[in-house]
């Protein structure tokens, strides 16, 4: 129940980047309300609840300072540890390299993150939209009926469509969005190998993007695909897509043709970096709806947890007067913006090459097992980008 009509922080949106931003603004000492739409925290889940280990998010991106919540969650948000990562190409050849993570159980997740958060301080608000935002004042309505609350600083954590980013004048302009379509589906009774992700290409399955199999137990699993509508054959929709892959795709049509689908998940996903400016005087946005995503693979989880923490720790400082907002600006740039940058990059360079299936093969082959685990999380090996520059020059 709200208490109060005047907080330092409010947050809006209590997904990865929210509540972690709600966390640490609280436990430094700000007055904070993290505000949700939804009537139940993580639910409906929009994700494919990939997370890598602590240690390799920090082995990839070491300026990161990472949240706590990242490296310790409790072990019922765990459906299944991961060990190996498979990449499959067009012409159905294999690479594959270590990786240590979990697939999640997103609805546990962001409940335990929104819990933490509600632990630490922050007052939490469920069922409660943000409508409109003038200043710092935000208008809500939902089950607490409607309400103005203000704030000294407002933290957009609300997603891909983020209402703060658009009201502030921060988002993307819309020739600059670039986004994912993804469908997924959450199947029992399938034949999978159970500490393996796996990642399907090419272009009659996923234009644009790849497919997936990420293990939720031993014969669960999530299978989904993320395309780039723009891309995709025309009238031919994500979800005949999808069907398409699990029923015709030599490789996965065995493991999941005796699938049942129990669960429909369907997202957009943010796959052209951040704007130029994350933050005002009075406002800074985090997570998705500031384009906190790898663009070579969708990963936005860790992304949005590290620049949370950023942002919850500078709105706190911000509202007791010992900083300005636009420091969470430069500071998140400081710890990942140029692998974020990069992964944009790479990701431009896979989209011409991903529009024929012999160039995708083709660079497979050029990239090794290791070159491809550093991609997922914005580097871009020298002799790998020589290698797509010359096949995307090849093609023309
Ligand atoms: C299908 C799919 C699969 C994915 N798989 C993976 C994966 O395996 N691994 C990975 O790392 N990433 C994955 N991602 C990306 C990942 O889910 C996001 O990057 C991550 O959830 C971003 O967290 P966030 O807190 O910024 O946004 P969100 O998790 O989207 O949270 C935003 C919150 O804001 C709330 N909200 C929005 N508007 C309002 C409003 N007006 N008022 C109040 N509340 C509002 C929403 O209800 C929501 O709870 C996937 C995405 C999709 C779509």
């Amino acid at each position: 129940m709200i208490l109060e009509t005047s907080y330092d922080v409010i947050v809006v949106g209590a997904g990865p980047a929210g509540s972690t931003a709600a966390l640490y603004a609280a436990e430094k000492g700000a007055s904070v309300l993290l505000l949700d739409k939804k009537r139940e925290i993580g639910s409906p889940i929009q994700c494919a609840g990939f997370l890598p280990d602590a240690s390799e998010v920090q082995a990839l991106l070491p300026d990161a300072r990472l949240p706590d919540t990242l490296k310790n969650y409790p072990h019922s948000c765990v459906l299944q540890r991961i060990d190996t990562q498979r990449l499959i190409t067009p012409n159905c050849s294999i690479k594959e390299f270590a990786v240590r993570g979990t697939v999640l159980d997103r609805r546990r997740y962001d409940q335990f993150l929104a819990e933490q958060a509600a632990r630490a301080g922050a007052e939490l608000m469920i069922k409660t939209r943000v409508t409109k935002i003038e200043g710092t004042t935000v208008e809500t309505s939902g089950s607490f009926g409607k309400q103005r609350i203000k704030a000294k600083a407002i933290i957009g954590a609300d997603g891909p469509n983020s209402l703060v980013a658009k009201s502030k004048g921060l988002a993307l302009r819309p020739e600059s969005r670039v986004t994912s379509v993804a469908l997924e589906y959450q199947v029992r009774n399938v034949d999978i190998d159970t500490s393996a992700l796996e990642m399907y290409f090419g272009k009659d399955f996923v234009p644009g993007g790849y497919a997936w199999i990420f293990p939720e137990g031993r014969d669960r699993a999530n299978v989904g695909i993320g395309i780039r509508s723009g891309m995709a054959e025309k009238g031919i929709s994500a979800k005949e897509y999808l069907h398409r892959f699990m029923r015709d795709h030599p490789l996965a049509e065995p493991k999941l043709k005796n699938g049942i689908i129990m669960n429909v998940i369907a997202g957009i996903i943010p796959v052209n970096g951040a704007p130029e400016k994350t933050a005002n005087e009075n406002t800074l946005i985090v997570g998705d709806a500031a384009g906190h995503i790898f663009a070579t693979n969708g990963g936005g989880i860790p992304p949005a947890m590290i620049a949370g923490k950023i942002a919850g720790e500078t709105a706190a400082e911000f509202a007791a007067g010992k900083s300005r907002l636009e420091e969470y600006d430069r500071r998140w740039r400081a710890q990942f913006g140029s692998a974020l940058e990069t992964s944009v990059q790479a990701r431009q360079l896979m989209d011409g090459i991903m529009k024929s299936d012999t160039l995708m093969n083709a660079a497979f082959k050029l990239i090794s097992p290791e070159q491809m685990k550093v991609m997922q999380c914005g580097k871009l090996p020298g002799p790998v980008r020589l290698g797509l520059q010359a096949l995307n020059r090849g093609k023309k």
